[in-house]
């Protein structure tokens, strides 16, 4: 120990009184928070240093216990989990009166100070090759099928396509961020795709990536796991092109929100461009922080409306030529029609008619269509809601239609629950994440869980698979 530490703690002890009285640190503690403060630079190293620790802050001192501040839960819990107890045997060494170490939130502290901390620390920069690879492991891989040439372009998504060809073709940003909203189904990961492909043709030096929100959080979860969120981080602030797909699955999410909007905020200042997709507007989306929602909307907001039958018309036209299928024009029109929903579906259809034409060996004709989409078409002739998939379920299990929202995990009430999720996927247009707010604020992976469950005890358990259908029949019917 040093000479200033034995001072210091002899000091300490003569103050001992007034540190009981008051929670204000004393001289001597506050000298001691600035030298174990400044060595943690090379007890940690410079990078963690400017990204974690250099805005921890002194706040109060009692019973032993020191008690320091930063401006963010996020950064709070990852101090907490990763150095704490070292600058606990810092501060302990220094100071033997410092028994506890408390890290605690004060919003607001220093806020600039470590926003622009990450970006500029160069220092501990993982080498090229470490990076690329981790930015191929991090990427969502893209579908060869969702480029420019493939989308369809209508009055429902003419600013969105406008908007991500001009991403495309500018040489300097048109707008930062760009952000498509619409509904499931509408275009809005093909477009991203699109604009992925052609970057990677017309501008290879740059370095894209491209992501669903899920994974961006998957990614920083398991970062954060294995210690290695200063890669993390640098690789997603050394991007040219950041693309975030269904931003909305980050509602409610605090920290990977937070570690979001500082990455974010590195990448516009570093002039490089991104662009988000979400379901909804950023005014409209819930659970997710105001700073970042109208940071969300600074660019150019596009949205994709709802299809039009000329647009469904135009998207069956080239879907029949890529299929190379052989389907009439009233097939089409009539399909235009019938499946509104959106695109997804669309093709689903046209799909399914081909295909079943294929193995049966017979021509497609409005008849066979109509045989062939018989469940889908009624579907769409009478719109089921979620609502009424769950009164049926729960009528038919002698349930309460409130035992579809609620928390109950006792068996005879959490399976009607999973067949009502299932029926909602199979037979409404709704998402995951919408299913799960319908059914008492679920997890969209909950949803998802259920859907294979049930289909899983479809095929092992006759009565399930009874089940379900009588209720489908009884809906759809
Ligand atoms: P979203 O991400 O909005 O839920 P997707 O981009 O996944 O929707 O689109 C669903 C399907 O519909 C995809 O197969 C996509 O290729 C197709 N699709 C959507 N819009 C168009 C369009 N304008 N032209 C051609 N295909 C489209
Ligand atoms: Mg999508």
């Amino acid at each position: 120990m040093s000479d200033i530490g034995t001072k210091t703690v002899a000091l300490i002890k003569e103050n001992a009184e007034y540190q009981e009285a008051s929670l204000k640190p004393s001289k001597e503690i506050m000298k001691v928070w600035k030298k174990v403060h400044s060595d943690m630079r090379s007890e940690f190293g410079e990078a963690v240093f400017r990204s974690w620790l250099k805005p921890l802050s002194l706040q109060a001192f009692y019973h032993g216990t020191m008690e320091v501040s930063v401006p963010t839960r996020f950064m709070r819990d990852w101090i907490q989990n990763h150095y704490s107890d070292r600058i606990l045997a810092m501060c302990a060494e220094a100071s033997e009166d410092i028994k506890r170490l408390q890290i605690v939130v004060v919003q607001g502290a220093i806020l600039d100070d470590i926003e622009e901390a990450p970006m500029n620390s160069a220092p501990a920069k993982a080498n090229q090759n470490e990076q690329r690879e981790m930015l191929a492991e991090v990427s969502s891989p893209l579908d060869e099928r969702f480029k420019f040439e493939n989308f369809v372009v209508g009055k429902p998504n003419a600013l969105a396509h406008a908007a991500a060809r001009r991403v495309v073709e500018s040489d300097v940003l048109p707008f930062n961020p760009l952000f498509i909203y619409g509904g499931v189904g509408l275009g809005k990961t093909h477009l991203m795709h699109a604009i992925a492909h052609a970057l990677q043709e017309q501008q290879p030096e740059k370095t894209v990536m491209y992501l669903s929100a899920e994974k961006f959080m998957y990614q920083f979860v398991k970062a954060l796991r294995s210690d290695s969120a200063m890669n993390f981080k640098e690789m997603f602030r050394s991007v040219d092109v950041l693309m975030i797909d269904d931003i909305q699955f980050i509602a409610g999410k605090e920290s990977t929100q937070e570690e979001f909007f500082h990455t974010f905020n590195a990448l516009v200042d570093q002039n490089k461009q991104i662009i988000i997709s979400a379901d909804k507007a950023p005014g409209d989306l819930t659970g997710i922080d105001e700073r970042l929602r109208s940071r969300l909307a600074w660019g150019l907001v596009a949205d994709i409306h709802p299809t039009t039958y000329d647009l469904r018309l135009g998207i069956l036209r080239t879907k029949r030529e890529q299929l190379g299928a052989d389907v009439p024009d009233s097939v089409l029109e009539f399909l235009a029609l019938k499946v509104t929903s959106n695109v997804r579906e669309l093709e689903g259809a046209l799909n399914r008619i081909v295909a079943h034409a294929d193995v049966s060996k017979a021509v497609i004709t409005l008849e066979s269509t109509q045989d062939v989409l018989q469940d889908l078409l009624r579907a769409h002739d009478r719109r089921i809601t979620i609502d009424e998939i769950q009164r049926k379920v729960a009528e038919h299990y002698n349930l309460r239609l409130t035992d579809m929202h609620s928390a109950r995990r006792a068996r005879n009430v959490a399976r009607p629950r999973q067949v009502a999720m299932y029926l909602a996927k199979q037979l409404t247009a709704r998402s995951l994440p919408e299913i799960g707010r319908k059914f008492g604020g679920r997890d969209h992976t909950t949803v998802m869980h259920a859907v294979r469950k049930v289909e899983e005890l479809i095929e092992e358990d006759a009565q399930i698979a009874q089940d379900v259908d009588v209720v489908r029949r009884a809906l759809t019917g």
